[in-house]
């Protein structure tokens, strides 16, 4: 087997690096009793990027560094593993925002708490065009989206949801490739999915 260059051995560090943080932050594995250490130790080794705060050994990720996306079209997104169902369908080519959760003020988590102040400077540095919000639909998602909504409107930004309607299982991780591609594509206004 040749050899790998350098840029295959970061692709694949990565990888490695996306894998292990996939299983650190699935629910089954919150459940487990060794989680919060081994959590802990996950988020030590790995780097985030400061704009978007997807995994990333750079300040800028892999994605938005990659001059073949639109970058005026930013996904909004819960975690690492959306950013990952997303890429998989090959349905999208813009860049990702990784809010790192939703309100949810039962399990104390408020819009502080979350990347959302980072996601509206870089609506107005960045120009955006599209925010799509891809977040999971239920009560939680939908008051994020309603949050996030009120705090850029005056921004000219076009303000779309990926399809609702179709039944995802509940989070966007569990949604079929075929599925959330749909999705992405007959994605909406967020004002026709969210009545004010
Ligand atoms: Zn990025």
């Amino acid at each position: 087997m040749p050899l790998m260059n350098l840029r295959d051995c970061r692709a694949l560090e990565r990888r490695l690096l996306c894998g292990w943080y996939y299983i650190f932050s699935s629910r089954k594995w919150k459940r487990s009793k060794v989680s919060a250490r081994r959590s802990q130790e996950c988020a030590g080794i790995l780097n985030f990027a400061s704009g978007c705060h997807n995994v990333s050994d750079a300040d800028i990720c892999s994605i938005c560094a990659n001059s073949l996306r639109n970058q005026r079209i930013i996904c909004v997104v819960e975690n690492i593993r959306d950013v990952i169902a997303i890429e998989n369908t090959q349905q999208f080519s813009g860049t990702y925002h990784i809010l790192g959760g939703v309100i949810s003020p039962l399990d104390g988590i408020g819009p502080d708490q979350l990347q959302i102040e980072s996601l509206i400077s870089r609506l107005a540095k960045e120009q955006t065009e599209e925010l799509v919000f891809a977040l999971s639909p239920n009560i939680q998602g939908d008051t994020t989206i309603y949050y996030i909504q009120k705090k850029m409107q005056n921004l000219q930004c076009r303000v779309t949801t990926i399809a609702r309607g179709i039944a995802f299982g509940g989070e966007l991780e569990y949604a079929d490739e075929l599925t959330l591609g749909r999705s992405l594509q007959n994605r909406m206004p967020v004002d026709r999915y969210i009545s004010h």
